[in-house]
């Protein structure tokens, strides 16, 4: 059979670039939408890239981009299965008087229109192979810290979008949407931009489950999602992966 081909959005870097991988090594062709071209040339050096990866460099929240990129992996591979919205960017921001309307909107066209933006463009392939979606939100739908305020609101639209989409494109695709909690990501930078993780113990025991997020965590769920085969009864809902953290009381 010849196999599967999703797009994964920031695929570049991060938890996107980790499921970029994971995908792989269950045998899907993988399409990368990326702003970061550095992460791009990378990427595509990586082992098996050249028979099953394509990167197209351009901005989610750009139609014209999307479209490019959409029209470039049904090219290149003559499907398209699957599409994981991951691209995402900031969170925090100074106190609200200083936000200017710019900035606002900025959070919510790349967290937010943008996966509206891919579904819009990818649903005619989707539908023709009884695809799925899969929508990075984040537990900052449910919970915020300071100031987080165009982040928090695209994450919680993007719940929302999930279901919208899921009872709007349904039977033929399916839409999930996962909720991350702290995944640390710093090993999955490009090579200019790796760090070294630094973790406390109190950042790792206010975890439930002891630790803080890896990529992987994120990357299982994900390709789970996206194979119709096994997660075919599951659509519009919303997959919290963080440790516990979200269902710890906390008295101080
Ligand atoms: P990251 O910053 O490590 O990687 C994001 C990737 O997206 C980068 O390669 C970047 O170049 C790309 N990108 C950013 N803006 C883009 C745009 N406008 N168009 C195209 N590509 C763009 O991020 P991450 O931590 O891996 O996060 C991935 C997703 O998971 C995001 O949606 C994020 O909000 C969500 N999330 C992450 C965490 C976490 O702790 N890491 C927690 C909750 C939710």
């Amino acid at each position: 059979m010849e196999s599967r081909c999703v797009l994964i959005t920031g695929g570049g870097q991060g938890i996107g670039r980790a499921m970029v991988g994971r995908f792989m090594a269950d045998g899907w062709r993988v399409g990368v939408l990326d702003i970061d071209s550095e992460s791009g040339v990378e990427l595509l050096g990586e082992p098996g890239a050249a028979d099953c990866l394509f990167f197209s460099q351009g901005d989610v929240a750009a139609d014209a981009d999307v479209q490019r990129a959409v029209d470039g992996v049904v090219d290149r591979f003559g499907r398209l299965d699957a599409l994981v919205n991951n691209a995402g960017c900031g969170c925090g921001g100074p106190e609200i008087e200083e936000w200017s309307v710019a900035d606002w909107q900025r959070g919510l066209d790349v967290n937010l229109t943008g996966a509206f933006l891919c579904a819009r463009r990818a649903v005619p392939h989707l539908r023709r192979w009884g695809g799925a979606i899969v929508n990075l939100a984040s537990t900052r739908a449910w919970q915020s810290e300071k100031n987080t305020f165009s982040y928090s609101a695209a994450k919680g639209g993007l719940v929302a979008l999930t279901h919208s989409l899921a009872v709007s494109l349904g039977p033929a695709i399916r839409v999930n949407s996962i909720s991350p909690g702290w995944i640390e990501t710093v090993d999955w930078k490009k090579a200019s931009a790796r760090g070294e993780a630094r973790h406390s113990e109190a950042d790792r025991v206010q975890h439930p489950c002891g630790r803080v997020g890896v990529p992987s965590d994120v990357a299982e769920l994900a390709v789970f999602l996206a194979d119709s085969a096994k997660s075919g009864f599951i659509t519009g809902q919303d997959f919290v992966v963080d440790g516990g953290m979200t269902v710890k009381m906390i008295y101080v």
